[in-house]
């Protein structure tokens, strides 16, 4: 497989703009006006419902748009920080005072990881890099090792048994990961925090627990009524990608009051924007989220459809994935590379190539389910760029 002059040329193109945009991939609008002739038709670098953000627009345009009120969004602050944390507390069964809520998660680990964690931090890898890349010249980030030969899958008792014989202050978990999508299950969450609680802080980033479900009821499993009983537990959940609005910039976490109040005693006053506030009305909303739930339900059986087809394909090996995309290794040399830009330039197929992410050695791709349509042309382009 090889890259014909045009594609060669876009690929060069893509790195210079990649260096500068660290380790995270441009987004759609910054390749599409750096690189005009690229013609991209499905995001799948991006994680997201999209089901879940045509929702969301359909309440905007009716409550916002149509009745003039967007106005009052845009031209009034929005509340202040501690009176969303009490619409989402009581929407979600945890008193306000735990919550922190923040301009997008992001925001909310930078803080964490800035005011809370200093010796040594241990990273499950691979993972989301800001949670090693944001760590304060007090922090000592080490690193936990998923194995390939495991599939990526943690080893809980293993991890369980490292941590108690390394002399570790503070570890992280993303449940289900990112990127490869793996889902540690709400009782083996509940064994790592119960046999933990020494440790200084235990975070759990759940911002892909929407999509990843335990039986057939699709029940969502938050480690978040734990707090009770953990001092050091920190929750933290963004909405950009179950809810499919990362434009607005909304996510919570969930810890302690004190740890609450030390962050909101110094800042954070109106982080949220006024749409992020109407977001966080509309998640308090049983009409909401009743039609929340019939996106999300579709939404993952399209999901397991599509992840189902991929691992029958012959030339790639497939990651399990409990979450809304999927992380797959090519075999036979193929380049990822040269995939990854042959979907792009080509095919008009945005996925996320790996190289970048420590703990990842080999030729990955990532990809997001995208639904019903979108995801039957993915299999396609995949299928037939396999067999050429
Ligand atoms: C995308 C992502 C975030 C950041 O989410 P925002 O709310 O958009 O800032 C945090 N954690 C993980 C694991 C993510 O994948």
């Amino acid at each position: 497989m090889k890259l014909n002059k045009f594609e060669s040329e876009v690929v060069n193109k893509i790195k210079i703009e990649k260096s500068k945009s660290g380790s995270h991939s441009p987004s759609i609008f910054t390749l599409a006006s750096i690189i005009p002739e690229l013609d991209i038709t499905i995001d799948g670098c991006f994680l997201s419902n999209p089901y879940a953000t045509n929702l969301f627009l359909d309440f905007m345009q009716s409550e916002l748009i149509e009745t003039g009120k967007m106005r009052d969004f845009l031209e009034y602050y929005p509340s202040q920080n501690r009176f969303i944390a009490e619409i989402i507390g009581n929407t979600i069964n945890i008193p306000g005072d735990h919550i922190f809520v923040g301009n997008g998660a992001i925001e909310i680990i930078q803080a964490v990881l800035h005011r809370f964690i200093s010796g040594k931090l241990l990273v499950t890898i691979p993972t989301f890099s800001s949670y090693y890349e944001f760590a304060n010249d007090l922090t000592e980030v080490t690193y936990y090792n998923l194995k390939k030969e495991n599939g990526y899958v943690l080893d809980v008792d293993d991890y369980i048994s490292y941590v108690k014989k390394t002399k570790i202050d503070s570890i992280v978990l993303i449940n289900p990961n990112n990127p490869d999508g793996n889902y540690i299950t709400f009782s083996d969450i509940q064994k790592i925090v119960g046999e933990l609680s020494y440790l200084k802080n235990i975070i759990i980033d759940e911002s892909f627990i929407h999509f990843a479900y335990e039986d057939e009821d699709l029940k969502v499993m938050s480690a978040a009524k734990l707090i009770h009983q953990y001092e050091n537990l920190i929750v933290i959940k963004s909405m950009s990608k179950d809810f499919g609005i990362a434009g607005i910039r909304s996510g919570y976490s969930i810890m302690s009051a004190f740890r609450v109040n030390q962050l909101l005693s110094n800042g954070y006053l109106w982080n949220s924007s006024g749409l992020s506030e109407y977001f966080f009305n509309l998640y308090a909303r049983e009409d909401f989220q009743n039609l929340y739930n019939d996106v999300r339900r579709r939404y993952i059986s399209e999901t397991k459809i599509f992840i189902n087809d991929l691992k029958q394909l012959e030339g790639i090996k497939v990651y399990g994935s409990k979450s809304n995309f999927v992380l797959f290794e090519l075999l036979n040399n193929i380049s990822a590379e040269v995939f990854h830009s042959k979907l792009l330039i080509t095919h008009g197929i945005y996925s996320r190539l790996c190289y970048d992410k420590i703990g990842l050695e080999g030729e990955f791709i990532r990809i997001a389910s995208r639904g019903f349509g979108d995801n039957a042309q993915i299999l396609t382009t995949i299928k037939r760029l396999l067999n050429e």
